[in-house]
């Protein structure tokens, strides 16, 4: 066992404060990495603050939120093949699933039928919980762990464990390329991703943001088009335009509109989780073959050839880096929509 500084929260009522955990000694197929960075999801402040109790087995705390892990690996255990100190790896939404199921065996461990062990707020198969990357290191598998292309910057790289393969994956999917047009809605840590991925697949892409604020930046990023949802005209000119909108906000929408900006065979992809029901109206979808579909992360396999897509066209997040210290402020801007794109701790902060 090691001791592992970290940053957790006690109570969903409570800000991270600084803790100590246990991390494992390596195992034969154990790789431990030296957590350089790791990117703040939104995901890891519904957990914290408890938002997602109702849909998951357990809400552990103390928890350690961070699934958007960048570092080196430091130590190998002594069956390792894919891996050797020195090498830049990433950990993602979850360090081990079961590994025979139908799922696992297509290489979608994210669907496990067993257990797949989130990265945090889990429990892994020995019933431990399972703690984050707001932490110096981490102990994983080496057949959970990825390759990070060295050409990228490991803290801006860091959000593609999450923000990017939750994008990626959808695209590749609902076949985002060249002739499809696309629309991303939300310009924050997913939604960029989204705009610079669908740009790199040769989309034509469209950013749909509650205003123009952002309009720039989404040009630069790679949206051909930018429209705020806040103006009922956008409604009315892009009707039946989109073969695909993968939308990342977790606020209430408006839905119907959006399934009117489909055409015939379009798909709406929801990745960002809502609290509430989603209401849809039938017909407009069955008047015109249009499908409402969701969409979680990826598994190992497409995780790495993510990566190595993102590295052969230098593609990683727009990030604002941060001490650890400042955690707790940076959760309350995200809340506000004020990030630009993705904030990342720098883990030398905590020692
Ligand atoms: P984020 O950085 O906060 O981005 C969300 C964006 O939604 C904001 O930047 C904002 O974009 C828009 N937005 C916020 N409040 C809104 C409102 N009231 N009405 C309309 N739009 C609003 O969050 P994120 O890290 O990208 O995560 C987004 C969601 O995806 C979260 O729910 C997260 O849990 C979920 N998620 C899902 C998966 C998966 O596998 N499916 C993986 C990771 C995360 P504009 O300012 O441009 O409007
Ligand atoms: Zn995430
Ligand atoms: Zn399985």
């Amino acid at each position: 066992m090691s001791q592992t500084k970290a940053y957790a929260a006690q109570t969903a009522k409570s800000p991270l404060t600084p803790f100590s955990i246990d991390r494992r000694d390596p195992r034969e197929h154990d790789i431990v990495i030296d957590i350089k960075f790791c990117g703040i999801c939104h995901s890891d402040i519904h957990q914290a603050r408890g938002e997602w109790s109702a849909a998951m087995p357990e809400t552990i705390f103390p928890m350690v939120p961070g699934h958007e892990i960048a570092g080196i690996v430091k130590a190998v255990g002594s069956k390792v093949s894919k891996y050797k100190v020195g090498d830049h790896v990433g950990v993602g939404c979850f360090v081990d699933s079961c590994r025979t199921c139908e799922y696992c065996k297509r290489d979608l461990e994210q669907f496990c039928n067993v257990r797949t062990v989130l990265t945090y707020n889990a429990r892994d198969f020995e019933e431990k919980p399972t703690y984050g990357g707001y932490s110096q290191g981490i102990v994983v598998d080496e057949k959970y762990a990825v390759r990070i292309p060295d050409n990228l910057p490991l803290d801006a790289a860091a959000p593609l464990l999450c923000a990017g393969i939750t994008l990626y994956s959808p695209l590749r999917n609902w076949g985002a390329g060249p002739g499809k047009k696309v629309a991303i809605v939300g310009l924050g840590g997913l939604g960029h991703m989204g705009v610079k991925l669908a740009h790199a697949m040769g989309a034509e892409v469209t950013v749909l943001s509650q205003s123009l604020s952002k309009q720039a930046d989404g040009k630069r990023l790679g949206a051909d088009h930018y429209y705020a949802t806040s103006d009922p005209e956008t409604f009315t000119k892009l009707q039946g335009y989109f073969d695909l909108i993968i939308n990342t906000v977790s606020a209430a929408l408006d839905w119907n509109q959006y399934v009117n900006l489909l055409r015939v065979d379009g798909s709406l992809v929801v990745v960002g989780v809502p609290d509430d029901a989603i209401p849809i109206q039938g017909f407009p979808l069955i008047a015109r073959n249009r499908s409402i579909a969701g969409s979680s992360i990826g598994g190992i396999k497409e995780t790495q050839e993510m990566l190595d897509f993102c590295g052969k066209h230098n593609i990683a997040s727009d990030i604002e880096l941060i001490p650890i210290q400042k955690v707790n402020e940076a959760y309350e801007r995200v809340l506000k929509s004020d990030v630009r794109y993705r904030f990342v701790i720098d883990l030398a902060s905590l020692r």
